[in-house]
């Protein structure tokens, strides 16, 4: 599937070096793994850096232009290997994000839920098991058998990183970087903890309990402090978060705090007029079907839908009349029927028009 890197930047054939580089810029740090906010996407930001890479480039834009991919195969990909994520990320946003805001933002652990229609309507706790970093036990974080032994790291005095200043594409900006004598911890430890490595840390396994608050839908987020990786650097803990995802259900439909259900019912029924139970997440109602119920109609029982999440009340459940033409009729139920034909006609009303039927087909039942 060959992929446009127009489309992917989002500019057209005839954009200037100038426009290539404003869409680079604004893409790459919308989409950046690191960035921190929703839309950040790995595949997405390699897929622009792969297309800037190239459109950046008069030869290779040229050569892309004429033959495509195939023209510029294998060019950028060396050059995508010697300049990885960091070496853009800082050229970048040095300034902006550092180090210690990346590495916070990892300490984060994602994980799905999935919950039924009831659960989000009544509220519900799970329980799940998860993998994350803790505090080593044995040598209670320090990372060395021996905490005498640790040392300060000279390179960086003990800041775990390194800054400096440079003119960049956009100006001046200060670079800070990991220190690469100590990898970001400040000290250096002689006498590693068998336990972890030296790290201070490793994976527990953990069970955290969730609650799951009444009204919540597909996509929403719950963030529980405290139960992320933890940093031994700085001594942080990353959040659990939480992505709820309602199932689908078997009678309902759901959109929002409204609930529909699709309620069936006989030629007769919807003639001269009936009871029907309607289910609701709450237990059965009664609804009265009144005579001459149209298919199509829409009857609203209000205060039956989803509670709304972290208001009051509650949404609406709809119900829609459907009625079913009867088949495999015995021959007594053709002879009513039939009977029945010699009237048709008589009761007809003119046609309105289709807006105003909609209306008129809406009632409040409670
Ligand atoms: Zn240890
Ligand atoms: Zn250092």
């Amino acid at each position: 599937m060959a992929e446009d890197y127009y489309k992917i930047l989002g500019v057209d054939k005839e954009a200037s070096q100038k426009e290539i580089k404003k869409a680079y810029r604004r893409k790459a740090k919308k989409y950046h793994p690191d960035s921190g906010s929703e839309e950040s996407d790995e595949e997405k930001f390699k897929k622009i850096n792969e297309a800037y890479q190239v459109l950046s480039d008069q030869e290779k834009r040229q050569k892309y232009d004429r033959f495509g991919k195939s023209g510029i195969n294998g060019d950028f990909r060396q050059r995508a290997r010697t300049q990885g994520f960091d070496d853009i990320f800082s050229s970048f946003f040095g300034d902006i994000f550092n180090n210690s805001d990346r590495r916070k933002r990892n300490l984060d652990i994602a994980k799905k839920i999935k919950i039924s229609l009831e659960d989000a309507y009544n509220g519900t706790e799970k329980t799940i098991s998860i993998r994350r970093l803790s505090k080593c036990k044995e040598c209670n974080g320090k990372g060395s058998k021996d905490p005498d032994s640790i040392q300060t790291c000279n390179e960086c005095r003990g800041t775990g990183e390194t800054r400096r200043v440079r003119e960049g594409m956009f100006g001046r900006q200060i670079v800070v970087t990991e220190c690469p004598e100590c990898e970001g911890a400040g000290q250096i430890i002689n006498n590693p903890c068998t336990q972890c490595s030296g790290e201070g840390r490793h994976y527990i396994n953990d069970e955290v309990s969730i609650n799951i608050p009444k009204g919540v839908n597909t996509g929403q987020k719950l963030k529980i402090d405290g139960k992320g990786h933890k940093d031994n650097n700085t001594g942080q803990i990353g959040h659990l978060i939480i992505i709820v995802e309602v199932k689908e259900d078997e009678i309902f439909e759901r959109r929002d705090e409204n609930l529909f259900y699709t309620l069936k019912m006989g030629f007769p029924d919807a003639a001269l007029g009936s009871k029907a139970k309607i289910p609701t997440l709450n237990g059965d109602v009664q609804l009265d079907i009144p005579s001459g119920t149209q298919n199509g109609d829409v009857f609203r029982l209000k205060g039956k839908g989803m509670p709304r999440l972290q208001r009051r009340g509650y949404g609406d459940l709809y119900i829609k009349a459907v009625v079913e033409t009867p088949t495999d009729l015995t021959e007594r139920e053709k002879e009513i029927l039939q009977e029945l034909r010699q009237y048709e006609g008589k009761h007809k009303e003119p046609d309105k028009g289709f807006f105003q039927t909609v209306k008129d087909n809406i009632k409040d039942a409670l």
